[in-house]
């Protein structure tokens, strides 16, 4: 009763409360009596309802709260049946029937439980009424807040329905029964409405009557825009929210890795960490753009206000208008601009929900903010998280164990972790190049089990490295690899054979050791640089000489045209030998890419092929001169460097790209499930038709939209020339007429389209003479009597969508892909090569080695440049290229 502001003062007075507790007396006997008590509790009971915010209430529940000194009032029966004849108290179901048009015009399926709506007549002490007046006095109170916000009129009156509940509790409106008492009487009197704003009818928003307007009007469209706008900000300030979390978060699992003295897990969460960052800025940057634009449309809107009291006024005034810039139209287009704002509004989103395909990190800053974060003091333990503490003592623990050889400790001293942190088992492969160890293997484990117990089941198992909790990398003797997986299995574990064979995994790491440095080499066309598959850093440093060598400097731009997912940069590189000369007259482009899938090393040696051949022989070859007289060549030697690098380091039959797949926040123990996209079914053409696979798992998953993957958009914006205002980068005097996609393996010379075998693009049969003619003078070049195959993708190979060259083959008229040899049929069966491991899945043509980079890039360059040719050719002929 505490809460009662308005208890009446006759509440202390015994004798007159017994009185007035009484069951009514008939009114002849004292009608003044009668009627005092009647007013008395009418008053009374408004007063408590009021106080207490009751909007509906019943006999028994009103006479337990009247309750005074064990006694309750015998009487408020007839004070209902009073109330409910003066029509101030109304039944529940005389009160919906009078409210109905209000009830079925929004969703009140669940509002009608506690009260039972369309119940038949009942009993005064078994109803429940609704206090018609609290009721409406309370709608007023809402509508009056909500009226008090309002302060551009034109669209403030629109608010989302989250908002609405929100002003309903701060007018202490606290249940859901006596809310929607509330909105079932403002929609009554048409003093609000509900609707949606979205197609997809998931934004619920509440219009109501502006200050001094009686009742409510519908949701116009600039308002519909406006609350779309707001609600996308609101989102997009939700997320930088979680993200901001997020970073912390990886900014303590760097400090935990920095503890545990694992630099390379500490660099890549950093790496992660940065990626975040970057994300992050672009969501503020959008939400101020956005804050901008609704500063803008209010702007508008008092503009629109001026120009309508303009108008309506003297003509003098349009002088003025004039001056001032403004005019109907002005505020019209301005109107315009926004809708094309929300349209690309949906589509940000729809881009913020995709993987960071962002811009580059700079590894000199992620190096200096390691290096810092080192110097810091860590922070102190959190209690809770004695995990971490356990594992970083194990760890000390197992080293100290580790030894095969008793000089480990010096071999660990020496080793230089900064040198090559890209690779997380460089330090590994030091420390076994050094212990000389054979019939070893080295798996990945993960195993729901603390090292210490591993351990004192296998003494002999050694722990390389703890990635992180519960996954460790053991060297396990050949003698007990049987036993280790029985045991790993029972456990519930998994693990993933990493190397084989120890001592011939370390011969090989020192032959690669031995041949790097290519540093000494400053000549970018000297025949070194076609000896081997360079790796994606010496493919940057050798482009760059390219275009500091003085011997090819002025033939050569490079077009850095975008970043894949792990932020490598891709490198277009433009051969020309007009490249200084200013002209508007747009010059034909060729554009060769190699390497789109990450094992077909030979495919990017080849591609380096032609760039040194191109500049060798610019001035020496009629033909290869005359080519370049009309061509320049844009040519993209390493499409999927992600991938390139994984494949060199980890799965050398790698094909996707590293992106994320919705699989890569689960342990799946197939690692392929969870990185990687197959770029060549990822084009925006054709996507999902044919041949590509929808599951992550599948070698060519096509990815989750078209073109999702940076790689791929990429190469559309270059062909596309979408970024011509951007000098820099595009050229745009080029127009693309040719495309050569090259891949391994088949020794076939693929035509578009690619999706379907029933249709062929127009040209068809002169692109066939044509490339059959090209591939005549090239097999003169090889003492080889097998040559290409030349024919449609489809029918060669077998229908599959979202391919390049069909992409390509929208855009450019001469598009192609050639799969460079071995020749497939020359291939071994794979019951007859005895050698196989599982691993290489009988598709030994990928392993080209690098002597075929010469004999294959002399093979198709020749291909290349005559196809080329016989185009000019034909065009003095008068044949448009
Ligand atoms: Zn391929």
């Amino acid at each position: 009763m505490e809460l009662w502001f308005r208890r009446p003062s006759e509440w202390e007075n015994d004798e007159r409360m017994d009185a007035l507790f009484c069951v009514f007396k008939q009114r002849d006997l004292n009608p003044l009596h009668y009627d005092a008590k009647m007013k008395f509790w009418i008053e009374t009971i408004l007063s408590y309802c009021e106080d207490h915010g009751l909007l509906q209430i019943d006999v028994p529940t009103m006479v337990s709260c009247f309750r005074r000194k064990g006694k309750t009032p015998k009487c408020l029966d007839r004070i209902f049946e009073e109330l409910n004849r003066q029509k101030r108290f109304m039944s529940s179901a005389d009160y919906s029937k009078s409210q109905q048009t209000s009830w079925m015009s929004w969703t009140l399926n669940k509002v009608a439980s506690p009260l039972n709506w369309m119940s038949a007549k009942t009993p005064i002490d078994q109803d429940v009424f609704i206090i018609k007046e609290l009721v409406d006095k309370k709608a007023q109170h809402v509508l009056e807040t909500l009226q008090a916000q309002v302060s551009i009129p034109t669209f403030d009156c629109v608010i989302s329905y989250n908002t609405f509940v929100d002003t309903c509790r701060q007018c202490s409106l606290q249940d859901e029964t006596s809310n929607n008492l509330v909105v079932s009487s403002l929609i009554h009197d048409k003093k609000i409405l509900i609707d949606f704003i979205d197609d997809a009818k998931t934004v619920k928003v509440v219009k109501f009557a502006a200050p001094g307007s009686s009742v409510v009007r519908p949701i116009t469209e600039i308002e519909n825009s406006v609350l779309l706008l707001r609600h996308s900000k609101e989102r997009l300030e939700e997320q930088l929210k979680k993200s901001e979390e997020h970073i912390e978060a990886l900014l303590n699992e760097i400090r935990r890795h920095l503890k545990n003295s694992n630099r390379s897990a500490a660099m890549k969460t950093l790496r992660k960490k940065k990626l975040l960052e970057k994300e992050h800025d672009k969501k503020e940057s959008t939400i101020e753009h956005l804050n901008s634009v609704l500063s803008q449309i209010e702007q508008t809107d008092c503009s629109s206000l001026v120009i309508n009291a303009y108008s309506s006024g003297v003509s003098a005034h349009k002088e003025l208008l004039r001056k001032n810039g403004l005019s109907p139209d002005t505020v019209e287009n301005m109107l315009d601009e926004v809708h094309d704002m929300l349209d690309t509004q949906a589509e940000l989103d729809e881009a913020f929900n995709r993987p960071i395909i962002g811009d580059n990190v700079d590894m000199n800053d992620l190096e200096s903010e390691l290096e810092d974060l080192l110097n810091q003091p860590a922070p102190p333990t959190p209690i809770a998280n004695s995990l971490v503490v356990k594992e970083s003592e194990e760890k000390v623990i197992d080293e100290q164990k580790l030894p095969v050889t008793d000089n480990k400790e010096k071999i660990l001293s020496n080793i230089d972790k900064s040198r090559e942190q890209d690779n997380p088992f460089a330090d590994l492969q030091l420390r076994l190049q050094k212990l000389e160890l054979d019939d070893h293997q080295i798996w990945l484990v993960k195993i729901p089990l603390v090292y210490s117990i591993i351990e004192k089941e296998f003494p002999t198992v050694d722990l390389l490295e703890q990635h992180e909790q519960f996954v460790y990398v053991c060297l396990i003797p050949r003698l007990y690899l049987d036993k280790f997986k029985h045991y790993v299995l029972y456990h519930h574990g998994t693990y993933k054979i990493i190397v084989s064979n120890v001592a011939e995994w370390n011969l090989k790491i020192n032959k690669r050791r031995q041949k790097r440095s290519l540093s000494a080499y400053n000549n970018p066309l000297d025949s070194i640089y076609l000896e081997r598959f360079l790796d994606y850093e010496e493919q940057q440093n050798w482009q760059n000489l390219l275009t500091k060598s003085s011997l090819t400097k002025n033939y050569v731009k490079l077009h850095p045209i975008g970043f894949t997912y792990e932020n490598r940069t891709l490198t277009v590189v433009q051969i020309s030998t007009k490249l200084n000369r200013l002209s508007k007259k747009k010059r034909a482009g060729v554009w060769i890419d190699a390497g789109m899938h990450a094992r077909e090393w030979l495919s990017m040696g080849v591609a380096n092929y032609i760039i040194i051949r191109l500049l060798t022989l610019k001035n020496e070859n009629k033909k290869v001169k005359d080519v370049l007289k009309h061509f320049d060549f844009y040519i993209l030697p390493m499409v999927n460097p992600d991938g390139y690098e994984y494949s060199r380091q980890t799965d050398r039959l790698w094909r996707r790209n590293r992106s994320p797949t919705i699989y890569s926040d689960f342990w799946i123990p197939h690692k392929s499930c969870s990185y990687g996209v197959d770029l060549n079914r990822n084009f925006p053409f054709e996507w999902d038709t044919y041949a590509g696979s929808r599951s992550p798992c599948q070698e060519t998953y096509r990815g989750q939209l078209p073109a999702s993957e940076a790689e791929v958009k990429n190469i559309i914006q270059f062909l596309t020339n979408k970024k011509e205002e951007d000098n820099d980068q595009f050229d745009p005097h080029r127009s693309m007429r040719v495309y050569f996609n090259l891949h391994t393996y088949g020794r076939y010379w693929l035509l578009p389209w690619s999706y379907t075998k029933h249709l062929k693009p127009n040209d068809f049969n002169s692109m066939l003479n044509r490339s059959a003619e090209a591939i005549k003078t090239m097999s003169t070049t090889m003492n080889n009597n097998s040559s290409y195959h030349v024919g449609q993708a489809s029918h060669l190979l077998y229908p599959c969508g979202g391919t390049s060259i069909d992409f390509a083959s929208t855009i450019i008229k001469h598009s192609f892909t050639i799969e460079l040899p071995p020749q497939w049929i020359s291939l071994p069966l794979c019951e007859q090569n005895n050698n196989q491991t599982d691993e290489m899945d009988c598709s030994v043509g990928f392993f080209a080695g690098e002597e075929r980079i010469t004999l294959d890039g002399n093979e198709i360059f020749g291909g290349v440049i005559h196809y080329l040719w016989s185009l000019m050719r034909d065009s003095y002929r008068r044949m448009p290229i």
